[in-house]
Order: C-alpha cells, then structure tokens, then sequence
C-alpha cells in the first residue's frame, strides 16, 4: 500500500493519523488543509485566494484546489508514494484525482474511512480551538464544515466503495490505538 488516502468528518483525527502513518509507512503526507494555512500565514496570492472559504467553513473552489494538488503531487517525493489528506473532498476532485493520477501513470491502492460520531467530533474540534486557535473551529463553524462533510465528501467514500478499495477504521480510542487499527487495516 504505498498511495493512500485518508477520509472523514473534520475533527475524526485525520491529520494525526496522517502524520503517524506517512512515517511509519515512509510516504509523504500531504494535508490540503495544511498547504492552505500556510499559505494563509505566509500571506501568499493562494492563501488570500482560500481565506474567506476557509474561515466560513466551506470548500475552497475546486480550480483553486485542484491546480494546488496536481502541482504537489507532481513532485518527485511522491514517486514511490503519498498519503492524501483532506483531498478529494467532492465528486468533482475525485475526478480530477483520476485524471492526475493517470498522467503520472499511478493508481490508489487504498482509501481509510476513519469514524466517529458527531457529538465526539464536535467536542474534539471544540478543545481544539482552545489549544490551536484555528479561525475554523467555531461551534457555528464547526457545524457548518460538519454539513458540508456529509452533503458533499460522503458521497466521494461511496465512489470509492464501488471500486472495492475502501477501508474504514473506527477513530475511537486513543491515538496510538487508533494507529494500530489504521496498520492493521492496510496489511
Ligand atoms: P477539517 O477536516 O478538520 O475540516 P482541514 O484542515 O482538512 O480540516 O480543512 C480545513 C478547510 O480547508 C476546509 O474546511 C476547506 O475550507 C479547506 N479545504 C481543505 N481541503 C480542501 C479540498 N480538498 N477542497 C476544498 N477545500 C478544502
């Protein structure tokens, strides 16, 4: 398994998980949300571009996205695989994936399905917003990206199912428990 995704509601500890699994696995982790805070905070064209969706809890623009994504994965620490986090979030970007993926001439191995249940992720983004103080964490927020979650990224798993390659581990528990889950699912 080397060109993975990683998949589920905010607050459902994927990019924990990301980081965790990308250096036990030795791939890349590239979180999109990532890319766009620190282009937030480096002041550059494309944060001041995804600031204002960021902050309102919606999806940046696809064109926006999609051009970030293609340009990350072209580089050549990728070659041997990646870890996808936070991407693809729709329909639209699971195609974009498709198209990018066979230009470079690869194909996704897997897709971690993490879990969790609403009132648990609203209580771990809350705590989160006292330690991190991301612009993003409000209750009303925190709501909002929920929604978008289940209206628009759900419906990618379900792509994902019919082609057989879609793994789901229940994000309950400890983080190092959480990890062994992910490990066992992907061997
Ligand atoms: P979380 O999963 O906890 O919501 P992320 O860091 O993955 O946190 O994403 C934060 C925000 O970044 C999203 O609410 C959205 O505005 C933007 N974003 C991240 N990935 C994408 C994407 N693939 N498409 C559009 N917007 C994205």
């Amino acid at each position: 398994m080397t060109r993975m995704l990683i998949i589920g509601p905010p607050g459902a500890g994927k990019g924990t998980q990301a980081v965790r699994i990308s250096e036990k696995l030795g791939v890349p982790a590239i979180s999109t949300g990532d890319i766009f805070r620190a282009n937030i905070k480096g002041r550059t064209a494309l944060g001041q571009e995804a600031k204002s969706y960021i902050d309102a809890g919606d999806l940046v623009p696809d064109s926006v996205t999609n051009r970030m994504v293609r340009d990350r994965l072209a580089e050549t620490d990728t070659a041997d695989g990646f870890l996808l986090d936070g991407y693809p979030r729709n329909a639209a970007q699971v195609e974009e994936l498709d198209a990018i993926l066979a230009e470079l001439d690869q194909e996704l191995d897997a897709v971690l399905k993490l879990t969790a249940d609403r009132d648990e992720l609203v209580q771990r983004l809350l705590g989160r917003a006292q330690k991190e103080g991301r612009t993003d964490d409000t209750e009303d927020v925190i709501r909002h990206r929920l929604d978008v979650y289940d209206a628009e990224t759900a419906a990618v798993v379900d792509l994902y199912d019919r082609r057989g390659i879609v793994r789901e581990v229940d994000g309950l528990g400890s983080v190092e428990d959480v990890t062994a889950r992910i490990l066992a699912a992907l061997s």
